[in-house]
């Protein structure tokens, strides 16, 4: 047996058998691994779990209100023309036809000879 074996047995909190036991005795790393698992083990089982009371009430209630919160916010209407939904839709449709007929004229400069416009050529 290892001491890396020895130390996993006793992090699992299994039983020793007599070689483990015997070694651990013996070997300064796994004796003092031994009593550091000991003095864990005194420690949680004296810890007992303890809430708070009303833990849980106060949390589900500060869960819904964080719920609630962003849903009342949206529930408020804009006020500024801009924020309101149409505006954005004008804005972006107006847009969206600015580009179309840039992006027309491009294709017919590029498309039709300069001269059929009556330009010089
Ligand atoms: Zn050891």
């Amino acid at each position: 047996m290892t001491c890396t074996e020895t130390q996993e047995k006793l992090t699992r909190g299994e039983a020793l058998d007599d070689g483990e036991r015997d070694h651990a005795l013996s070997c300064a790393e796994c004796g003092a691994f031994a009593a550091a698992c000991a003095t864990l083990d005194v420690a949680l089982t004296e810890l007992e779990p303890c809430v708070p009371e009303g833990f849980a009430d106060r949390v589900m209630a500060r869960i819904e209100r964080e719920v609630d919160g962003p849903r009342g916010r949206e529930r408020a209407t804009p006020t500024l023309w801009y924020e309101q939904r149409w505006a954005g839709m004008l804005l972006a449709s107006a847009a969206a036809l600015v580009a179309i007929l840039n992006f027309a004229r491009f294709v017919a400069g590029v498309l039709m000879p300069v001269g059929s416009v009556g330009g010089a050529p």
